[in-house]
Parts: C-alpha cells; structure tokens; sequence
C-alpha cells in the first residue's frame, strides 16, 4: 500500500507545524517529529511515556544528507552508509550541532538512517529535513508494525499516520557505534552481523553491555501483555500444555519442527521457519496472543545467527524482568 500524495503533503505539513506523524519504515512503525524543534521532540517522549534520557534515531532521505547532521563522517561510517542505505543499519556518530540535546538524550553521539521504505523517504523528500522517530508504541511495549497497531497503541495522541502497509522487516534497525576506532553493534537488527562482516572484512563486536544509553538495552522491552517465558525448542509443548492444566491461558510459538504437533494450549502460533519471515512476523505473533487473551506465552529462541540474532534478542527483551516502568 502506499500512501497518496496528498497524504504526504499533508503528513510534512504536520512536521512543519512541530506535530507528531506516525510513519511506516521498513523495520517498524515511527512517531516522527521535526529533528530541530526541540518542543516537538519533547512531545514524543511526552506521548511514549519514555524517559527523556533515551535517544531518538535521526532519519533522512539520503546518505549525501549525512554530512549534516553529524560532526564528522569517520571513513567507515561512509562505507557502511554507502553500502547499507536505504536499509535498517542505524549509524551513532558524533553529534551535528544542528540536532538538538532533546533528540539524543542529552548524548553528545546522534543515531541516524535513512529508511528504505517509499513513504518514509517520500516524507523525508517532501520535508526536507530530519525527522527523528523512536518505535510508535508506549515505551517497553510491543513495536508497531502495521498503521492499524500504531492507531491502536497511540490513538489521539499522533496528529497524523501514514499509512505505509506491512513493514517488510519486522525488527529494529542495526545499530552501529562509529565514534570508537573500531565499530560495534549496540543493538542487533535487519541488517546482520554476517552483513556488517562481508563489508568491514571482520566481524564487528557486539558487546553485551554498552556503556552507551540505549532503550533497547532495558531488561524488559518489546515486551507484550503476557507474560513470556522461554525454553529449549523440545520442552515448548510439555512447558504450555503444564501451565494450561495450571490454569493459565498460554500462547505458544511452536518451533517450526513441531508444526504437526497437537497442543493443548489457548492459542498457538507456528513460527515459520525462514528468518526473515519470523522477524516480519514477530510482533504481530506477540500482539495476536495478547489479543486473544493469553496470560502467559511459551517460545524458545532460534539460532543466534543472521536474523536470529534479532530475533532472540527481543525475545530475551520480551521475557525480561518487568522491574522498570
Ligand atoms: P526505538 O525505535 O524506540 O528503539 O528508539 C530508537 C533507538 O535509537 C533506541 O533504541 C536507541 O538505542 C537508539 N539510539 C538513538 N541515539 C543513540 C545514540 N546516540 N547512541 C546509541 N543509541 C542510540
Ligand atoms: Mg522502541
């Protein structure tokens, strides 16, 4: 589906006039506002509940823009763009004075990327400027991935959305650290470490605690109302069908090997097998067991490799404790 010029305009009116636009992208569902209006930046967080120490990822149209918004572009920053833009690679490098502190979290380091998807780059076109937009939920929740998630999520509180259909990827962009001599992955997504390697000629490291603020790296993020637990792929049955006799109502994601298997469980999802499918599917699943009443979601993570990666990591994210508001 794309959405209708008229829309667009519209859409880049509202950005102008420092209102909120929820915005399709290939990864996920945005709430994008003007980069450089600090009022509309604080809105967003103000309408995602999140804190304002997290930062925003600065989307633009294009990689020529990148220069812009960043102090310097270090040679391998210009390669990865190069190679990876439009796409979901997401670059951190050292703050533009053009981006305001509202938009990085007070960081001195911006996010930025250029989103391949024909609406999100025919609003940043029709702008002209950067939009920055986190995930279009409320903050730890599930990510948008259709315009009707994002109406659901943010009702009123999003002046417009643009209605981009399905996003193909599913998960999060890559992020990427560039500001250290050498790069690191803060947060693994569409663009795969394997990627990353077969440009870079090594594979970039992705340390399990960054000293950078990063709301993806929360204990419990991207979490849905029930709550997950995760097991080895041949316990999932035995582990459902348990706590429904214990009178849970429990949502299951049957590994692809057990597609034929009966289970006695409230609701079951058959996870598909191919990567790139799970990762488009992911947070629908998610959203479909919440809707259909699940307390409890029994799943195991897949091989952490390609899109596995991701995809475990907001599983993890997703079972994680829900000490944080
Ligand atoms: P969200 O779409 O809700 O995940 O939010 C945008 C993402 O951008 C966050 O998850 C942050 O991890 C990331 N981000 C934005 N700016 C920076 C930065 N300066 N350093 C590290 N990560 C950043
Ligand atoms: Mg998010």
């Amino acid at each position: 589906m794309t959405a209708r010029t008229s829309d667009i305009a519209r859409a880049a009116g509202v950005l102008r006039a420092g209102g909120l636009v929820a915005l399709p992208t290939e990864t996920v569902y945005g709430l994008g506002a003007n980069a450089e209006d600090p009022a509309a930046v604080a809105r967003i967080f103000q309408v995602k509940g999140r804190p304002p120490s997290h930062p925003l990822i600065v989307h633009i149209a294009g990689a020529e823009h990148l220069g812009d918004w960043v102090e310097e572009v270090p040679a391998t920053a210009r390669l990865l763009a190069e190679r990876f833009w439009p796409g979901p690679l997401t670059l951190v490098l050292r703050r533009g004075r053009r981006v305001p502190l509202e938009a990085t979290g007070g960081l001195e380091t911006v996010a930025v990327r250029v989103p391949d998807h024909p609406v999100a780059l025919a609003l940043l076109s029709a702008f002209g400027g950067g939009v920055t937009a986190p995930s279009a939920n409320r903050f730890g929740q599930v990510s948008p991935t259709t315009a009707d998630d994002v109406r659901a999520e943010l009702g009123d509180a999003v002046d417009f959305v643009l209605d981009g259909g399905r996003c193909d990827v599913g998960v999060e962009s890559t992020i990427v650290d560039v500001t250290g001599e050498l790069p690191s992955i803060l947060r693994p997504g569409g663009v795969t470490r394997e990627d990353l390697e077969a440009v870079l000629g090594y594979p970039p490291a992705v340390p399990s605690t960054s000293h950078v603020r990063v709301p993806g790296q929360h204990p419990s993020h991207y979490a849905p109302r029930a709550r997950v637990v995760l097991v080895e792929p041949e316990k999932v049955i035995a582990e459902a069908e348990l706590a429904q006799e214990l009178g849970h109502q429990v949502g299951v994601f049957l590994p692809p090997s057990f597609t034929d298997a009966p289970v006695k469980a409230h609701a079951v999802v058959t996870v598909p097998g191919s990567m790139a499918a799970y990762a488009r599917g992911l947070y629908g699943f998610l959203r479909e067991l919440d809707r259909q009443g699940c307390d409890l979601i029994v799943a195991s993570l897949p091989a952490e490799e390609g899109l596995g990666l991701a995809i475990a990591n907001r599983l993890r994210r997703a079972a994680g404790p829900r000490t944080t508001a």
